[in-house]
C-alpha cells in the first residue's frame, strides 16, 4: 500500500516539535511521504538526518496549498482520510482502509476547514475524545498495515539494532 501523509493548520509554526514527531512517526510506520507547509526548515534537516543513520528514503515535500494537493492526489487515485474525532470510528472502518491501494491520511493542528470533512473520502475517528495527532495516526497506521511496518528493513541503513532483551545492540552496515 502506498501511503502518504498530509499535515494542515496554522500552528505549524508553534508546533515544530509536533510537526517533527507527526513526520517520525509517518516515517517509522510506513508512510513514504510527508507534504506540508514550509514550517521551519529545520524538520526537514531533521529528518534527512535521521534517513541517512537509520535508512528509507522518506521524503518531506514542501507545500504552497493544501487544497491543490488534495485534487491532485484524487486524480492520482490515493483515497483521502481525513483524522478526525468526529469521524467514523476506526473500529467500524478499518476494513475497508485496509482494502485500499493508494492513501493520503490528513492530519490538523488545530480546527480544520469544512472543506476537509467534504473533499475527504473517509473521516476517521481514533476515539470520539480529542487527543494529538501523532497518536491518531500511529493508530490509523497500525490499525492498516497490522503491525507488518515493524518487518522491513529501511533501505540504505548505516546503523541497524539487533532486538536484545536487555542493553542496546546496534549493527554499523558500513563495516562488512
Ligand atoms: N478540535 C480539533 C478538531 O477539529 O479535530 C482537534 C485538533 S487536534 C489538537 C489536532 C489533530 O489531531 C486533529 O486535526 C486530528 O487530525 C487529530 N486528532 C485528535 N484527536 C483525534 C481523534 N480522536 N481521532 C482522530 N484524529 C484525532
Amino acid at each position: 500500500m502506498k501511503i502518504e501523509i498530509l499535515r494542515i493548520g496554522q500552528r505549524l509554526v508553534r508546533d515544530d516539535r509536533v510537526t517533527t514527531h507527526v513526520a517520525l512517526v509517518s516515517r517509522a510506520f510506513g508512510a513514504s511521504r510527508i507534504l506540508m507547509y514550509d514550517a521551519n526548515p529545520e524538520i526537514k534537516d531533521t529528518i534527512s538526518k535521521v534517513n541517512k543513520i537509520w535508512g528509507s528514503n522518506f521524503e518531506v515535500e514542501i507545500i504552497e496549498n493544501w487544497k491543490d494537493v488534495i485534487r491532485k492526489k484524487k486524480k492520482e487515485s490515493f483515497k483521502i482520510i481525513h483524522l478526525t474525532m468526529y469521524g467514523e470510528n476506526i473500529n467500524d472502518i478499518q476494513d475497508a482502509l485496509r482494502d485500499e491501494e493508494k492513501i493520503l491520511i490528513v492530519v490538523g493542528a488545530e480546527k480544520v476547514p469544512k472543506e476537509v470533512y467534504d473533499m475527504s473520502d473517509y473521516n476517521v475517528a481514533i476515539g470520539n475524545q480529542p487527543h494529538s495527532e501523532i497518536s491518531a495516526l500511529a493508530i490509523l497506521l497500525d490499525r492498516v498495515l497490522v503491525g507488518n511496518q515493524f518487518k522491513i528493513s529501511h533501505p540504505n541503513a548505516k546503523r541497524e539494532i539487533v532486538p536484545s532483551k536487555k542493553g542496546k545492540k546496534v549493527m554499523d552496515k558500513t563495516i562488512d
